[in-house]
């Protein structure tokens, strides 16, 4: 009896571990051959034997490029049929030049190809000369205002510039800080410099070297900046807060924007934002303060103008006087 049951346990552990290790009692006798995407495997006992084996494409040209039009190259795998087609870029006209305006520092240039590819004469533009980050157009902030308006001004973009400045904001993105600064009347340059290494104060005067992005209406935008030098600059009087120009609210006009200005009038309604209230002047200002007032109060605010609509102006920093 019990070596019955000792020749049970033992077959029985013989069945448990040959399905177990099944794989080395498999001859791998009926197997699937290996294609671009699947691997060979045993049909018996599921083993992967051989790696798939790729595409093997040829290529085909299926579209000649030209100069005025995209070509197209078809890839085939000779094994299974699977194809993809890449674009080709056109080709650029190519012949004879003859430079039709001569490019300038303030003034793009033209040139006409009369290309022999496509036989057309084609007309395209050189792109400004003598500006780079070595021999940049200078201007000063005294001629910005004039300058860099739209039309006039959009013929800077583009361009390495070194401006001057005194800083009056900053705004944080982490790495990306922007420098406000400070020129004439309306006019504001924003300096957009990457990485920390650059400190500037707000106040302080700096000269920054960078590469026109963009151009608003009395704004110009600089990227890649580098602070150059601290530099003195002169700033028109009449932009403090202890001298702050007097505005009669007809006159509003944009080129108040960051102007400390002062105004008078009645307040007509008084609305809380936060620890702020807005305070609505009669004939169309509104102040943000801190200050209380109320409606009916006839007031004197001095404040930075920080937002100008046809015929309303909005302050901050308010403070009646
Ligand atoms: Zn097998
Ligand atoms: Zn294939
Ligand atoms: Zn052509």
């Amino acid at each position: 009896m019990k070596n019955k049951l000792l020749m049970k346990l033992i077959l029985g552990l013989a069945i448990v571990s040959c399905s177990l290790l099944i794989g080395c009692q498999c001859k791998h006798e009926t197997t699937s051959k290996a294609t671009c995407t699947d691997p060979s495997v045993c049909l018996s006992c599921g083993a992967i034997l051989g790696e798939p084996l790729g595409h093997s494409y040829s290529r085909e040209i299926t579209a000649f490029a030209s100069c005025n039009q995209e070509g197209e190259v078809t890839y085939t795998c000779e094994r299974c049929g699977d194809s993809y087609t890449a674009k080709v870029p056109k080709l650029p006209h190519s012949g004879n030049e003859k430079i039709t305006l001569e490019a300038a520092l303030t003034q793009m240039g033209e040139k006409q190809i009369s290309c022999n590819l496509c036989g057309k004469i084609i007309t395209e533009s050189i792109p400004y000369a003598g500006s780079s980050v070595d021999n940049p157009y200078i201007i000063k902030s005294s001629t910005l205002y004039k300058d860099v308006t739209k039309g006039e001004g959009e013929q800077y973009q583009g361009k390495y510039l070194r401006v001057a400045g005194k800083v009056t904001y900053i705004s944080d993105y982490g790495d990306l800080k922007g420098y406000y600064l400070y020129g004439e009347m309306g006019e504001g340059v924003v300096c957009w410099v990457n990485g920390s290494e650059l400190v500037a104060n707000t106040d302080s005067n700096v000269e920054f070297i960078g590469f026109v992005q963009s151009l608003g209406i009395n704004q110009i935008e600089l990227t890649e900046c580098k602070l150059v030098s601290d530099v003195s600059v002169s700033v028109e009087p009449g932009l403090s807060k202890e001298t702050a120009i007097e505005l009669k609210i007809a006159n509003i006009s944009s080129k108040h924007i960051n102007r400390w200005v002062s105004f008078s009038g009645e307040i007509e309604a008084v609305v809380p934002y936060g620890s702020y209230t807005w305070y609505y002047l009669k004939g169309d200002a509104a102040c943000l303060s801190e200050e209380t007032h109320e409606i009916g109060e006839t007031v004197n605010f001095i404040g930075e103008v920080v937002s100008v609509g046809e015929l309303w102006v909005s302050i901050i920093d308010c403070q009646s006087r």
